[in-house]
């Protein structure tokens, strides 16, 4: 079944992503900071609690000490203060009578300051079950003791206003921040992923680009993102390798065109001519449109071939062959054509053993060695030799030809090349058998190539690897 899903943009992708992320991290660390301070912050708060109560314990026994007595002024001057802090200050002399009482002193004070804490504390704490505590204190003077305080105050412990303040300051600052985070994730998220699908819409315009068959428009931005430059980068290179085709196709298409002109011509006016009545149709002019038609078909067979050898995928179907043995059996083929021309032949004797396909290495054999007969001046030699050098299989076939110039010399393997044409013409060659002599070594990934001075000869030498 087909799920047909919501289509996202990878930016706005990118970006929700970002700020899912960002949110996460502000709830998570909002929570666990605002658990782990207000826990610090009620240890704190309790200690500090008992350091209060100690402080007006060591003020009355300051009073006492200084007035050589209870003086119930300063007493309540100290009971007042400590009331403000929330605590309800009693003192009793050494034999239990009560010298000052915070809640005899004013009890509605005392009962609003206790409502006070109680709201404040309900609200922060809904659940919050605090209850009254009272804590006795001895007065010690010269090692004795001359009376008891007793605190208190809403217990286990509770805020102040200013206490509560402090943290709903730190709230308002948790959640600025948060805020703060989120925007910043968005504008960052967007930004980041903006600099990602940039450079994926550039592929993907020249990629459509290339379907419609635009293939010069590259991409030349590029990313420090390793992925998108690999990517930008394929498709670059398929472009350059689909434009190669293009032009390859293309020059083919034109040089079969241009090459199968000539004898059609030459053949539609000899034709002509003969229905016409100009020519006789004997057998001399038959003859020759003959030999245009066995020129025509041996271009037609040429180029099946190329089209079997130069595709990509040649399919080598390799065993293990004497290659001098192989050179001296297609020798003998040529023993006719090597006689007429009065040349003579040396071939090296030490067998070589290759791992190849034979059938299309003696392809790669025929032509070379016709080609070296064919251009080999009269009286001449063709010399072959194998021998292994470096791990690799060497094959020279030299001959004492008319040589090819420089500038004619790496185009010869380019289809139909051909340095004289007419008498290229003349000898029958279409300019295809060494294309279709260096695809095959190709395939079988060694190498060819060609040495030559002008009147004196030529020399080529394939290379082809053990195995
Ligand atoms: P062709 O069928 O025309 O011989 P090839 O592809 O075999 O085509 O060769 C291309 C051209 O290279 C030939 O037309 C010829 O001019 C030149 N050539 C090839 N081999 C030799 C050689 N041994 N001596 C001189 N010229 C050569």
């Amino acid at each position: 079944m087909v799920v047909n899903k919501l289509k996202q943009s990878l930016r706005t992708k990118l970006t929700i992503s970002y700020l899912a992320v960002a949110a996460l991290c502000v709830i998570l660390i909002s929570i666990f900071s605002n658990l782990y301070l207000e826990r610090q912050f009620r240890s704190y708060v309790k200690s500090n609690q008992e350091k209060k109560n100690l402080e007006i314990v060591a003020l009355i026994t300051h009073q006492y000490e200084m007035q050589q007595g209870f003086n119930e002024t300063s007493l309540q001057n100290i009971g007042i203060s400590a009331l403000d802090n929330g605590l309800i200050v009693q003192v009793e002399d050494a034999q239990g009578k009560p010298i000052w009482d915070a809640l005899e002193f004013n009890h509605g004070r005392c009962l609003n300051m206790m409502e006070n804490i109680h709201t404040n504390m309900m609200s922060r704490y809904p659940n919050w079950k605090g209850e009254y505590v009272t804590k006795e204190y001895p007065i010690m003077s010269n090692f004795q003791r001359v009376g008891k305080v007793f605190i208190g105050y809403y217990g286990p412990f509770y805020f102040t206003e200013s206490d509560l303040e402090f943290i709903n300051s730190l709230n308002i600052v948790f959640i600025g921040v948060g805020i703060l985070a989120l925007v910043s994730a968005i504008v960052l998220g967007n930004l980041i992923a903006r600099g990602i699908s940039r450079p994926i819409k550039n592929v993907i315009s020249t990629a459509q680009g290339i379907s419609r068959g635009d293939l010069d428009n590259k991409i030349v931005e590029q990313s420090t993102i390793r992925e998108i430059d690999s990517l930008t980068g394929s498709i670059n290179s398929m472009a350059d390798i689909l434009k190669q085709q293009e032009q390859l196709r293309k020059r083919l298409t034109a040089d079969v065109a241009h090459e199968l002109r000539t004898p059609l011509t030459t053949l539609q006016s000899h034709l002509e001519a003969m229905i016409d009545g100009i020519w006789e149709a004997d057998s001399a002019r038959l003859r020759s449109c003959h030999d245009e038609i066995i020129r025509i078909s041996r271009l037609v067979g040429d180029l099946e071939k190329l089209a079997r050898y130069e595709g990509e995928n040649i399919i080598l179907n390799k065993t293990e062959f004497d290659l001098v043995e192989l050179i001296k059996s297609i020798a003998m083929n040529f023993e006719k054509k090597m006689l007429d021309k009065n040349i003579s032949i040396s071939i090296s004797n030490e067998p070589v053993e290759i791992f190849a396909d034979k059938d299309k290495i003696s392809q790669v054999v025929i032509n070379l060695f016709s080609n070296a007969i064919k251009y080999a001046k009269e009286g001449g030699n063709v010399a072959l030799s194998v021998f292994v050098e470096e791990g690799k299989t060497i094959m020279k076939i030299k001959d004492t030809g008319i040589g090819i110039e420089k500038e004619h010399l790496q185009r010869i393997f380019e289809r139909f090349y051909r340095v004289d044409s007419s008498r290229s013409r003349l000898t029958g060659g279409s300019g295809i058998g060494l294309t279709i002599t260096k695809a095959i070594i190709e395939a079988h990934r060694g190498t060819i190539e060609v040495q030559s001075e002008v009147g004196e000869g030529t020399e080529f030498t394939v290379t082809l690897p053990l195995k």
